[in-house]
């Protein structure tokens, strides 16, 4: 009988689309968990960087020192020589000299005072990437191993599944289980679908009274004209899902 037949699949189908389900959901968890890692990963290295905008600005200031310093001492041997000049001229081309050092220290200053603010500027993004990282790493601790216990339970639930699976593919004719296959391997859906009113319950097209009378009365097989599911009269054939 037809409707035996299809009772048996809409059992078998309900544990098939479980195991469909199960296994999209545990394909997604690894790489779920990567973003997860990639995240922590993502602000560690900001943090890094951030470190090393402080270092650059540590050292750049230490630079200007040097440089100011190296700057001062060029000015005091002017000084001297200045002292120990004989020649109008040249004792004149000496106060430039010192004059021009005093500029160049001045310009010197300013850009060590904005090396200053850069300076505070990278430490506040050091405090920031710390918390950033703490959070991030914190999340690696959670979520990580919520979906290694997810995995879990979705790989036992898939032996329970799959152990079902035997007993209900029993009743099912061979070439009715070879024709299911191919549809649910092809659909990675339902293939078994009841017609609602007269549109298909699987791509919702709208079929024929044809098909309609054929499902009612049960006798062959009705295929969808558009997505060639499986179609049963819900009147005729009141399944009810056993499973979860
Ligand atoms: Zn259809």
């Amino acid at each position: 009988m037809i409707t035996e037949q299809i009772e048996a699949l809409l059992a078998l189908q309900d544990v098939d689309v479980t195991l469909l389900q199960l296994k999209k959901e545990a394909q997604g968890i690894p790489p779920r968990q990567e973003a997860v890692k990639a995240n922590a990963a993502g602000a560690r290295e900001r943090l890094a960087q951030a470190k090393e905008a402080v270092k650059a600005a540590e050292s750049a200031i230490k630079q200007f020192e040097l440089d100011v310093e190296g700057l001062r001492t060029q000015q005091n041997r002017y000084r001297q020589q200045q002292m120990e000049a004989k020649d109008n001229e040249v004792y004149k081309t000496l106060g430039h000299e010192i004059e021009m050092v005093d500029e160049k220290v001045s310009a010197i200053e300013d850009q060590e005072l904005e090396a200053m603010d850069r300076l505070e500027e990278t430490k506040a993004s050091v405090v920031e990437a710390e918390a950033n990282l703490k959070e991030a790493e914190a999340l690696v601790d959670t979520d990580v191993a919520q979906l290694e216990e997810r995995l879990n339970v979705i790989k036992s639930t898939f032996a329970e599944c799959k152990s079902k699976r035997e007993a209900l593919a029993a009743p099912v004719d061979a070439d009715v289980m070879k024709r299911y296959m191919n549809q649910l391997q092809s659909k990675q859906d339902k293939v078994v679908v009841p017609m609602n009113e007269l549109n298909c319950g699987g791509c919702n097209m709208k079929l024929t009274p044809q098909h309609a009378h054929d499902a009612h009365a049960g006798q062959k097989w009705v295929n969808c004209s558009y997505c060639g599911r499986m179609l049963y009269d819900r009147t005729v054939i009141k399944y009810k899902s056993k499973l979860l």
